[in-house]
């Protein structure tokens, strides 16, 4: 439902949190977030309000890191669950994908990967993209030529968004019928659902088109279409008062 993406200098924990506060109003059942942080990545998720994922970040703090993902989860595969939550993890805990929207082809895709030797702990149509991106990572090494890898494979509509322990200061996005927005900011950017959760940080923002994969790194933004060819892409200035 909602998603918020974060590289940069300040606490991703923070800023996705803010982030996905921003998009409450949208109604979700879940919440979850995962943080790049010394060479691993560290994820929560609750079941409920993002209350509750913050009572358990204050039981068990995840540690500190500047790059950083969060959803707000409207259930359709699978019932509104901790374990169903997003992000999403591969067996490994290398790479986590939060989504919005529907693999219509993933029972498919999750029969060949436990055939495959994955195991799958969730009932959702999200958590196979976690292990194909894991699959696809270690053949070629580059997680946004990953996510492309893996888009070509789905159908359905989705916004995408993930990061990979090996790659600490990237966040990649992509989508399909599904809206995502980058934001630009000075030594950070911002991936969104929604422009309203990265408002408070800049106003400079991107517009992905359909069928986009999008990589942020602190120093700038690349875009290509999902067999890698860059892509036209629409910047514009927002400029509606942050508060309405
Ligand atoms: N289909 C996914 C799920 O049920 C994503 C739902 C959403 O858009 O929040 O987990």
């Amino acid at each position: 439902c909602g998603i918020v993406g974060y590289v940069g200098g300040q606490s991703a924990l923070d800023v996705v949190l803010a982030g996905l506060k921003r998009l409450e109003y949208r109604g979700y059942d879940s919440a979850g977030v995962a943080v790049l942080a010394d060479g691993g990545l560290a994820a929560a998720k609750k079941a409920g309000k993002l209350a509750n994922l913050e009572k358990e970040l204050a039981d068990r703090p995840l540690p500190a890191g500047s790059t950083g993902i969060g959803h707000t989860r409207w259930a359709t595969h699978g019932g509104p669950t901790d374990e169903n939550a997003h992000p999403h993890l591969d067996n490994a805990g290398r790479v986590s994908v939060v989504h919005n929207g529907i693999i219509e082809n993933f029972a498919g895709l999750r029969a060949e990967l436990t055939d495959r030797g994955h195991e799958l702990a969730s009932e959702t149509d999200t958590e196979v993209v976690a292990h194909l991106l894991a699959e696809a990572y270690s053949s070629c090494g580059e997680l946004a030529e990953a996510m492309r890898q893996v888009c070509r494979q789905l159908e359905g509509a989705f916004t995408l968004v993930a990061v990979h322990a090996d790659e600490p200061d990237a966040v990649v996005g992509a989508r399909r019928n599904s809206p995502l927005v980058v934001g630009v900011g000075d030594g950070e950017a911002f991936l969104a659902s929604d422009v309203a959760a990265f408002i408070a940080h800049t106003r400079e923002a991107i517009e992905l088109g359909q069928d986009q994969v999008v990589e942020l790194r602190r120093d700038g933004v690349t875009v290509t279409d999902f067999d890698g060819a860059p892509a036209e892409v629409r910047a514009y200035h927002v400029d509606w008062d942050a508060s309405a």
